[in-house]
């Protein structure tokens, strides 16, 4: 367990903000993506992981405790993520699944913080799907039971890879005063277009992934913020290219190597080629959100 090496901050040495997840998102993948074994009611979730006999359960009291004991800066509610494509009824059992466990998570969360000299913060998620009402309506239930922040959950990104309009309407249903986090958003073009929508925070798998797979962030000339390009760095045109990733990036990556260096460790299967990627995609995506904020005045 993670609180007998003294929690995250600890184990992983990072004293910077750290938010947690509730895991019913990745449980829900596991249930869309075919494996039997995965049943959800109102008490919460039963599911097996792959490769074991035994079933777990996820209840609302289980994910705030294991979240807590994690020490993480800010908590998710477990919330009922509707299937991509549910119909009326579908999404109107999650929205009520999203408010009962929401009011119970809220509950728990005060017992183990209670005392506490400095609490975490505790967020919820905005389900509905595509249905303007079930938003309304969970984002109102939600409003009631009263968190420190809100999320907007389920599918953000359209087929086209463009925002979907319920992003914008989840933030008109929350007051302009409250923390607004966009889950799964995303590329920097999408995620501009969230934060100028009303979003402060994002999470999203996009900046280390790409920068494993070679896909480097660059701006591109464009008017729109977030308008990017990629350098694919395994690309022979880089191996005598002697410039740095981006001469504007202030990463450790850009600051000293040049994109034939890169190319090279990536060439040779040399992890270090992926970890400066990482780095250097990070500080892409933080650059762009100071730039954004510089713009918000
Ligand atoms: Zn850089």
């Amino acid at each position: 367990m993670i609180k007998d090496v003294g929690g995250i901050h600890a184990f992983t040495g990072w004293d910077g903000p750290i938010v947690s997840d509730s895991g019913g998102f990745q449980i829900y993948s596991l249930a869309s993506g075919g494996p039997k074994g995965v049943s959800i009611s109102p008490g919460g979730v039963t599911f097996r992981i792959q490769g074991q006999k035994k079933k777990r359960s996820l209840t609302p009291e289980k994910c705030i405790r294991y979240q807590v004991q994690m020490g993480a800066d800010i908590l998710f509610a477990l919330d009922d993520c509707p299937r991509d494509h549910a119909d009326k009824t579908e999404l109107a059992e999650c929205v009520d699944r999203t408010l009962g466990w929401g009011a119970a998570c809220r509950e728990e969360f005060d017992r183990q913080t209670a005392g506490q000299d400095t609490s975490p913060l505790l967020f919820a998620v905005v389900q509905g799907g595509d249905d303007l009402d079930q938003r309304s309506r969970c984002a109102d239930g939600l409003l009631e039971i009263g968190f420190d922040g809100y999320g907007f959950g389920g599918w953000p990104i359209t087929d086209s890879g463009t925002l979907v309009d319920e992003v914008g309407a989840v933030a008109e249903m929350l007051p302009d005063d409250l923390p607004l986090h966009g889950l799964g958003i995303g590329k920097p073009d999408n995620l501009a277009a969230a934060y100028m929508l009303g979003y402060d925070t994002f999470d999203c798998t996009i900046p280390t992934r790409d920068a494993r797979r070679g896909r480097l962030y660059v701006d591109a000339p464009g008017d729109a913020p977030g308008t990017f390009q990629y350098v694919r760095i395994e690309r022979e045109s880089f191996a005598r290219d002697p410039r740095p990733i981006d001469d504007r990036c202030d990463c450790p990556c850009c600051i000293r190597y040049s994109r034939a260096y890169v190319h090279h460790l990536f060439a040779i299967g040399e992890m270090s080629g992926h970890r400066l990627a990482t780095l250097h995609n990070l500080r892409y995506f933080t650059r762009l959100i100071e730039r954004l904020r510089e713009s918000d005045v």
